[in-house]
């Protein structure tokens, strides 16, 4: 049941979470199974406090919609190319539907062979990586996932956009615990941060873009017009970099350039490529034959980065579900209301 929260926000339920994010989708001519499959992310990031990916998303989806290449009622099939490789083409629909329907191949040729790989091409990509990893790692599998987005990001040492935002995150299964899971950017900061620091009138910190003409800038405005820094200089430009090889040309899909080229100026979430790979870390462990105990070792290694004071990556994402579990999800009553405006 709805309750009412403070004037800046309301409380839902789960349910009613979900009912929302579905609705406005369905609403909007999405089929069933894609705005379930999304509207399932989506939440799962307004739950657990990940808000960047959360409903916030919803309102793009209109502008992702009115894509020309956009396919409100993609239905896409998983195909075996090896009996290690699985592709799910999203014929141009939310990606969210094809990594769903590639998951149980995936997680079924991982547990078997000890690596999988999943290929998912052509999807209009708005969430984050988590959910899924976390999917995985519930399987008693480790799992990576990576995607391009738009040429946005210059390299270590440049002037200019090349390399894509490009989001990678890994999941590391833990017995009777959350599993380690980490998910971000290579870029030094969020575009959607940059965004929100030049409707505050904030400056950015140093380091994180370039205007026009290539000189570093702290200006939002001047950065969003001209290109986002990597984190961690050269090696954060080389890891993006892998990320467009592995997840554009590997899997016969776009690199950020292609991906923005093909939006075309509609401002759609970016539509490219996306690799998720499936480890299974007892059967390649049992089968090197070290006899060296994996769990123990990967706790071990947890417990260790814990004793220094340092928090593991997911663990604030999982005291918000359980304060989300008791307490309901709080959702800021302004999106709420814009959400509720935008229904047809
Ligand atoms: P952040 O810089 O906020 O880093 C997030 C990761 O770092 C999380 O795993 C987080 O865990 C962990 N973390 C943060 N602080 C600490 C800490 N002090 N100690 C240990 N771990 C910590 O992420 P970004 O802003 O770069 O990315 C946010 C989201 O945006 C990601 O989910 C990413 O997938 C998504 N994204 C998606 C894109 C797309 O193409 N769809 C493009 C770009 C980004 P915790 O959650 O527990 O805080």
């Amino acid at each position: 049941m709805t309750t009412i929260g403070d004037g800046a926000s309301l409380t839902l339920s789960w349910r009613e979470l979900l009912e929302l994010a579905e609705g406005f989708l369905t609403a909007h001519g999405l089929s069933p199974e894609q705005a379930r499959a999304l509207a399932l992310s989506l939440c799962r990031a307004e739950r657990d406090d990940s808000r960047s990916h959360g409903l916030q998303r919803l309102p793009g989806t209109l502008e992702t919609m009115a894509h020309p290449a956009f396919n409100r009622k993609a239905d896409p099939r998983a195909e075996m190319l090896t009996p290690a490789i699985i592709r799910v083409d999203a014929d141009y629909g939310f990606s969210s539907l094809a990594v769903e329907r590639g998951l149980p191949p995936l997680m079924e040729a991982a547990r078997s062979l000890g690596i999988a790989v999943l290929a998912v091409n052509n999807g209009f990509h708005a969430t984050a990586l988590w959910p899924v990893l976390e999917e995985i790692a519930a399987q008693g599998l480790a799992g990576l996932s990576m995607n391009p987005t738009h040429d946005w990001v210059a390299p270590a040492g440049g002037s200019g956009g090349v390399l894509g935002t490009n989001p990678i995150g890994f999941s590391w299964p833990r017995r009777g615990r959350p599993p380690y899971v980490f998910d971000f950017a290579t870029s030094a900061g969020a575009r959607a941060e940059i965004a929100l620091r030049r409707q505050q009138g904030r400056a950015l910190p140093p380091g994180w873009g370039l205007d026009r003409e290539g000189r570093p800038s702290t200006d939002p405005a001047a950065v969003l017009a001209g290109a986002m820094l990597p984190f961690g200089g050269h090696k954060g430009s080389a890891l993006a970099t892998m990320i467009e090889l592995l997840a554009g040309p590997f899997i016969a899909d776009r690199t950020s350039r292609q991906s923005a080229l093909f939006d075309d100026g509609a401002r759609a979430a970016p539509c490219h490529g996306e690799l998720i790979v499936a480890f299974d870390p007892v059967l390649v462990g049992a089968a090197s034959g070290q006899g060296n105990d994996a769990e123990a070792a990967a706790e071990d290694l947890f417990a260790r980065i814990e004793q220094q004071g340092g928090r593991l990556p997911g663990a604030r994402r999982h005291a918000a579900r359980a304060r989300a579990k008791t307490e309901g999800i709080s959702i800021s009553r302004p999106l709420h209301e814009k959400i509720l405006a935008l229904m047809p």
